[in-house]
């Protein structure tokens, strides 16, 4: 395996309470960017092998994100590298993929479904989260596996918080606020209350404290490098059984 091991971020809550769940983010350090557009795509596909490889899967899935709200299942016998197409989520219920998303102060939204081990990883900027890719995540394993929203287990990871994100009025509308000259909005705050009203259980949503333009050492931030920022990967599988 090439270079040092990605340094991640691991919801370990996750791993401990469901055997065999990887859920986390690389961290921003040399190498470590998972920009599709600014790497050579083979040094791209290196790094998902050797992230995938890591963290003990032989499959790894990922899309071309639009900022948009579509999401899209993995076929699960998909092998090695795969790449379903454009969208901003990707789920999948069988263990030993691992799906991506990239993320730079966009949200990185993870669903589990705690009875059933469906698994869906979604990329939600401001124009995603206000276009309910949420709910078109959690519809699509319902749809898919029989998943309720009540066994479902919602992470909101590393993201730019409320005090860091100045947005203008289009933006604030977009999230049904009144307000038209533009403001703070907080994404994770917006998406956990989105969660709420699509019925999942208040004890079942967590928030990452972390905000990646604050921590500009520890993550990279769209906004905090004035949009030239890496990207970090978000990842999210079930390992296979031993
Ligand atoms: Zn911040």
């Amino acid at each position: 395996m090439a270079g040092e091991p990605f340094p991640v971020y691991l919801l370990e809550s996750w791993g401990t309470e469901f055997p065999g769940v990887v859920a986390g983010i690389t961290e921003a350090a040399p190498g470590a960017d998972f920009s599709a557009t600014r790497t050579e795509a083979c040094s791209f596909h290196e790094r998902l092998e050797q992230l995938a490889a890591q963290l003990g899967f032989q499959s790894v899935a990922w899309t071309r994100q639009l900022h948009g709200c579509e999401v899209r299942r993995v076929d699960p016998l998909a092998v090695g590298l795969f790449a379903p197409g454009e969208a901003d989520g990707l789920y999948v219920c069988r263990r030993g993929i691992l799906l991506l998303v990239m993320v730079a102060d966009c949200v990185p939204v993870y669903l589990f479904d705690s009875a059933g081990h469906g698994t869906a990883l979604l990329h939600a900027g401001w124009r995603g989260a206000s276009a309910g890719i949420l709910g078109r995540g959690i519809a699509a394993l319902g749809e898919a596996y029989g998943t309720s929203p009540r066994e479902l287990r919602v992470h909101l990871g590393p993201a730019i918080c409320g005090e860091c994100y100045e947005v203008g009025g289009e933006v604030l509308q977009a999230f049904g606020h009144a307000r038209q000259l533009g403001g703070k909005v907080d994404l994770r705050e917006e998406l956990a209350g989105q969660a709420l009203s699509l019925g999942v259980p208040a004890d079942a949503v967590t928030r990452s404290s972390w905000c990646t333009r604050c921590h500009l050492d520890r993550f990279h931030s769209h906004r905090g490098s004035q949009g030239s920022a890496g990207r970090m990967a978000a990842f999210l599988g079930s390992r296979e059984a031993n």
